[in-house]
């Protein structure tokens, strides 16, 4: 697989689906791949957004590429907020008071970037916010000042025939939440995310091997 096989893959679940051509678009997962192979295998084909997910790992890379578009789907820790300046959207928010460090922050960079609540998927680990919260962090990070775009989710590593239902119950509640950017997807499910209404889809080893 090679950036070009993903495309298609991803055009013909759109197709699949009925959806308009371009209305699931790829975030390309950088992590681990150093600058001359994102270069080489991603920047190459086009333009596209990168996703990392270590904060310093992104700042290092985003000062080699600064025209990049750079998206952040880490968990994020507090005192990782400084390295986030070149980002321009937020996975996996998860916390009011990330909200909250990211809005200060952004103060000082003059912009800030938009944000996704990452849903909880039942894994035991627990990231995310629970579904049944989303509604209050949804309120409590809007009035820091943040863009919530829309939900973000991961299928759980150690059940894969759930996230088909996942992913449709993320987009039925993204829906019911006014929110229309749906981040869901990644190299093994990114086919069935676009059929349940992903607008973005997180795709990294595919784009690489
Ligand atoms: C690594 C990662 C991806 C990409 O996963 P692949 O299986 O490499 O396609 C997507 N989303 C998140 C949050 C990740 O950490």
């Amino acid at each position: 697989m090679s950036l070009p096989d993903v495309l298609a893959g991803i055009r013909e679940a759109e197709r699949a689906a009925g959806r308009p051509e371009g209305s699931a678009r790829l975030v390309a997962v950088t992590k681990g791949q150093p600058v001359d192979v994102i270069r080489s295998d991603i920047l190459a084909h086009g333009t596209f957004p990168l996703a990392e997910g270590r904060a310093q790992e992104l700042r290092d890379k985003a000062r080699e590429l600064p025209e990049a578009e750079w998206h952040f789907l880490g968990a994020l820790q507090r005192n990782k907020v400084k390295y986030l300046r070149p980002v321009s959207l937020v996975h996996a928010l998860e916390a009011t008071w990330q909200a909250e460090a990211i809005a200060e922050a952004a103060q000082g960079w003059g912009h800030a970037p938009d944000v996704l609540l990452q849903m909880q998927n039942g894994e035991p680990q627990k990231h995310g916010v629970e579904p049944e919260d989303l509604a209050r962090v949804l309120g409590e990070v809007r009035a820091t000042g943040l863009n919530v775009r829309g939900l973000m989710v991961m299928a759980p590593y150690d059940q894969p025939e759930a996230a088909e239902a996942l992913f449709r119950d993320t987009a039925r509640r993204a829906h019911d939440l006014g929110l229309s950017e749906l981040s869901m997807g990644m190299s093994d499910d990114y086919p069935l995310a676009i059929a349940a209404g992903a607008t973005l889809v997180r795709v990294g080893r595919s784009l690489f091997t």
